[in-house]
Parts: structure tokens; sequence; C-alpha cells
């Protein structure tokens, strides 16, 4: 991008007009964080998250070494579940698909020998001998599945008014030296959104702008805040600090973000008087983050 150049006395008054304008944006800062605060409380006790909260329980966690034998399998794999689940979840497993192997491990016994029970080494439990084995089992991911819907939680911003929002956070990332990259949800695993160690973020390029704003908003965030090399906070905290920043952002800049509180409140794991604790140790760092985006200053830039 060419930038005109500029004496110092353009310089100066532009850098005081734009101090302005942000002390401007940054006045109600601490109004908007409470009514977000509020928000998520109510976020936390919504039907909403609590049915979602439910149907994801229905999901297997999957020990590290399955992940890693579905994923070898089938990388886009979303959501995984046995065939009996998914059964529960009014959805049937196509015709003609083959189901991704995993290993499920059982627990085996059998009576010990007089032998055994004698030899003090050999454990066993009431009389028998018990060992662990693994068995193949097969799983599906859910575009091998049709029926009934799915429940998503939709947390984007909503609406197509971005009142320029998104342009600006692109010059901000410029400015600050993040590269922006737009792409699908398949190529980020996913996510609407990803933060890059090395100062690049993407963002879902299927989005209307104001989600694009937000989501770009807190992946700038992340990048200001976790991606500077200083130790980093836990993951429900480094997530509810990018997304009160896209809050803030959003609503200085008039874009309604109300999802915000849902993501946070997910986090937090439904837990609204934790959110508020966290919420108020990383006020400092939420408003300095803010502060920068709305300035147009990016993670080291200075916008000028
Ligand atoms: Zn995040």
């Amino acid at each position: 991008m060419t930038r005109k150049k500029w004496t110092k006395k353009q310089r100066t008054e532009h850098r005081e007009q734009q101090r302005t304008k942000v002390q401007k944006m940054m006045a109600s800062f601490d109004d908007t964080m409470s009514g977000f605060m509020d928000a998520v409380d109510e976020a936390a006790a919504s039907d909403e998250l609590h049915k979602f909260l439910n149907f994801v329980g229905q999901f297997h966690q999957y020990s590290f070494r399955n992940a890693m034998l579905i994923m070898a399998q089938n990388p886009e794999a979303t959501r995984v579940a046995g065939f009996r689940t998914w059964k529960k979840l009014g959805r049937h497993v196509k015709k003609g698909e083959h189901g991704l192997m995993i290993l499920r491990p059982q627990m085996n016994k059998r009576d010990a020998t007089p032998g055994e029970v004698a030899d003090k080494t050999v454990e066993t439990i009431d009389g028998k001998v018990r060992w662990l084995s693994f068995k193949p089992a097969y799983v599906f991911d859910v575009s091998q599945t049709d029926g009934d819907g799915l429940p998503e939680l939709n947390y984007s911003a909503k609406g197509d008014e971005d009142n320029g929002l998104l342009d600006d956070l692109l010059q901000a990332a410029e400015n600050g030296g993040v590269a922006v990259e737009f792409a699908t949800r398949a190529e980020m695993n996913g996510a609407d959104g990803l933060s890059h160690n090395d100062h690049r973020v993407q963002v879902n390029k299927d989005k209307p702008r104001a989600a694009q704003a937000a989501i770009l908003a807190h992946e700038l965030a992340h990048d200001i805040l976790h991606q500077n090399g200083e130790q980093r906070p836990s993951r429900p905290t480094r997530e509810l600090e990018a997304e009160a920043v896209a809050y803030a952002v959003c609503a200085a800049r008039g874009v309604e973000h109300q999802g915000a509180a849902k993501y946070v409140a997910w986090w937090r794991g439904l837990d609204a008087d934790d959110a508020r604790r966290a919420l108020e140790e990383s006020m400092g760092r939420v408003r300095d983050a803010t502060a920068r985006l709305l300035g147009g200053n990016g993670p080291d830039g200075d916008a000028d």
C-alpha cells in the first residue's frame, strides 16, 4: 500500500486526532464490559448452551492415540461417533461408508490358576487375573451420516453491516505486521479463525463482513496478547481475553456481537462466576488490546 509523505506537523496532528478518536471510543469501555459480563451470565444460564452441552456430551473424548488414528484416516473429520451413538442422535450411517478404525480398550479377566493365586507377584482380584487389551472398533464422521440436523452453537456476530470495521482492522493488521489470510473452514480444521505463531492470522472467507470483522478482532487480539513470546495464560483464559476484545471492538463501532457472550460462557464451562472473575482479572489486558486495535495499531506497529 502506498502512503503519502507527511510533514512532521501533519503527522503530529494526525496522531492527536487519532488519540482523541480512540479516547472517545474507549470512554464507554467500562460500561461495555459490564454489559458483557451480564450477557455472559445470561448465556451461561441459557437453554441453548445447556442443550448444546448435553449434545456434546454424547461424543466420546477420544484418547490421543485414537484421535491420531482418526486424523490419519480422515483429516477433515469433525464429529466422530459410533454407529449406535449416531442412531441415538437421530442420524444413520450412509450406505457404503467405511468406518474409521480406532482401538477400544477392554479389560479381560479369567480365573487365576492355583499357582497364580499362590504367587504373590501375580495380582489377582477376587481370584481373577485381569489384563488390558485393545480391539479394533469403527466410528463414523458426521459427513458419513444422514438424518436429523445437529444443534450448532452460533456465536458469530450478526448482521451484514460492519460499519467499515473489517477494512480498519485489516489496516491495523498491516500496520502491525500481521498477515491476514481468508480461508475455508475445512482449511482451518473446522475453525472460523486461527492465529499462528508467525504473526499470521486466518479468517473464514465464507462469513458475512460483520462476522469476519469480529473473527479478525479475536485473532488479532490473540496475536497481540498471546503470540508475543510471553508466557501464555490457559486456553480458556486466552479465549476469554480474545473474545472480550472482539466484543469491545465491535461495540465501539456499532457492530452487534452478542454471540461473544455465548463463546466465553462456553469456554468457562457455563460457570458465570468463574467467567466474571477471570474477566475482571484480564480487564487491563483486554483494555490495552482493544485500544490498540481501535487506534489502528497492530501488535507492534504505530499507526501513522
Ligand atoms: Zn481464539
